[in-house]
Parts: C-alpha cells; sequence; structure tokens
C-alpha cells in the first residue's frame, strides 16, 4: 500500500512536471473513483492551470488556478503516471502497470494537458479516489483534524511524539503508531521498520516506554521516513531496476518481509506475527516486550 514516503515521492515527482500546466481534458473511466459533476468539471477543472502540489500524510492534494483542488487518495493499489514525449514519471502502487503502454485495464482517470501530456490514475482494486474540493476546504485545519501531526515537519519533535503517544499509555505502540490520528502517514511498513530500528518490541504497551525511547524512536520514524523517500519510492525507473516485479521502496528494509531471515543487527531469525491486526515483522533478541 502507497504510504507516506511514496505519496511524497509523487508530490516532488508532479512538482516539476505538471506546475504551470492546464488540464484540457478528463476522461473517467470508472464513475466511483471520481465521482465528480459536469458543472463542476467544466467550471473548475477543464481548461484550468495546475498552481501548486501538497501532500498531507498519505493524502496529495493538486491546486488550480479556480481555487478548486484534485485530492487524491491511493488507498492500496493507487498509482499515478505521467506521460509526455521525453518523461515517464510513475510512482506508487508497485505493479507492471508504472512500465505498461497505457491507458490499461487498471486505468479509472485519464488527465490531459494542453500540451499533450498525460496524468494517469491506475488502480486496480478501486479503492482509491479523487475528488474535485475547494482549496480554502483543505487549507482549513479542520478539514484533516483527525489526522495526528506529520512526522516530517520541523515542529513535530520528541516532545510531540510522546504527547500523542501517551494519550493511549495502555495500548500497544504498534497500534498507536498505525493509528493516523495519532500520527499523519504511517503504515505497515513504515512501522515495522521504525521499531526495529528503535529496539522496541511491537507489543510493549506505550506507559513502558521511558523517554530515551521516545527520543529513539523519533529519529527512527524520521530516518527511516527520509531514507525512503530519498530512495524515490516506487519510480517506474527503480522499478524496473528492483528484481523485475517489486519496486523499490522495500529495498532498504530491514525487518519488512524478511521473516525466516537474519537481523541485520543481531543475525537472530526475524519473526512475522499477527500484532495489532496486522503482518508484523520484528526481530525477538533486539526487541524485547518492555515490563
Ligand atoms: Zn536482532
Amino acid at each position: 500500500m502507497p504510504e507516506l514516503p511514496e505519496v511524497e515521492t509523487i508530490r516532488i515527482g508532479l512538482q516539476r512536471l505538471i506546475i504551470g500546466l492546464t488540464i484540457s481534458n478528463v476522461k473517467i473511466k470508472n464513475q466511483k473513483s471520481f465521482i465528480v459533476d459536469k458543472i463542476s468539471l467544466t467550471n473548475f477543472l477543464v481548461d484550468k492551470k495546475v498552481i501548486n502540489i501538497k501532500r498531507r500524510a498519505k493524502i496529495l492534494m493538486i491546486d488550480l488556478e479556480s481555487k478548486y483542488s484534485l485530492v487524491f487518495h491511493l488507498k492500496m493499489t493507487g498509482q499515478l503516471v505521467f506521460v509526455n514525449q521525453k518523461t515517464r514519471f510513475a510512482a506508487g502502487h508497485p505493479n507492471d502497470s508504472l512500465i505498461n503502454k497505457l491507458p490499461d485495464k487498471s486505468t479509472r482517470v485519464i488527465f490531459t494537458f494542453s500540451n499533450g501530456a498525460r496524468l494517469y490514475f491506475n488502480d486496480q482494486r478501486k479503492f482509491g479516489w479523487i475528488k474535485l474540493l475547494p482549496t480554502n476546504i483543505l487549507n482549513d485545519e479542520n478539514f484533516f483534524s483527525h489526522h495526528g501531526p506529520e512526522p516530517l515537519t520541523i515542529s513535530f519533535n520528541e516532545n510531540e511524539l510522546k504527547k500523542q503517544l501517551m494519550n493511549h499509555p495502555n495500548r500497544q505502540i504498534k497500534a498507536v503508531l498505525l493509528d493516523q490520528s495519532s500520527i499523519a502517514g504511517l503504515g505497515n511498513i513504515y512501522v515495522d521498520e521504525s521499531l526495529w530500528l528503535a529496539e522496541l518490541h511491537p507489543q510493549s504497551l506505550v506507559k513502558s516506554l521511558k523517554n530515551e525511547d521516545f527520543a529513539r524512536l523519533y529519529n527512527s520514524i524520521r530516518i527511516v521516513l527520509n531514507k525512503s523517500i530519498k530512495l524515490g519510492g516506487s519510480t517506474d525507473k527503480n522499478y524496473v531496476n528492483a528484481e523485475g516485479q517489486k519496486g523499490s521502496y522495500l529495498q532498504f528494509a530491514n525487518v519488512f518481509r524478511k521473516n525466516g531471515q537474519p537481523c541485520p543487527r543481531c543475525g537472530s531469525v526475524i519473526l512475522k506475527q499477527k500484532i495489532s491486526g496486522r503482518g508484523t515483522h520484528f526481530c525477538p533478541n533486539c526487541q524485547k516486550v518492555k515490563k
């Protein structure tokens, strides 16, 4: 599932490609992927210029000069692929549509720009969505009030992390990190990787963590997310290079999907267990449950 680093990769990539371009046509191949009325489409989207691209948690927003924004949630299998004569930029769920000739059978919406470039929204499982909303609604803090703080902002520090987590002292650390109202944008991969780096067992209760544990966890989350963004998420180029099938965002992983392999830190065998309802990867030796 595309998580914060993949969505940030898309934002960075599209920023240099589509700002200043004008949308000339929108083709919706699957109505549920983009529910929009014809009047809004004509008045606020078609013939409008892209002026900015933003991200909050796992949500991508493309601001238009009409003061409306295209809002994307990729969910399980969403991806965005930009194609013009010279460039192809693709990121999101790693499957063959990142490199296929498009449209293909997973293509749900096609945006065409006035210079002929296209942006394809592909989504195999169809859980993802696009909305057209007034930009000022998105700028209102209440719109994202159910999301916790962004882990990569300057204002997010150790104390803020501790404060957010200590709202749930009796819950397991993994569950609270996955909870979008505690911290925005972390999913299963990055939570497992961060807990491994911080040497914390995913089932440790929040109240058992000491200040130095919160500090290590804070640093680990930042390191893991930044490293993944630096690797470029699962762009088409990386995708092709990465063993043909996998997409690059798992290249950096130390524990995720490494069950049965040795822990890179201590050599013990990495386990996979269902914790907080999710398949969880950890080292039973370096990550002990705190009492
Ligand atoms: Zn270990």
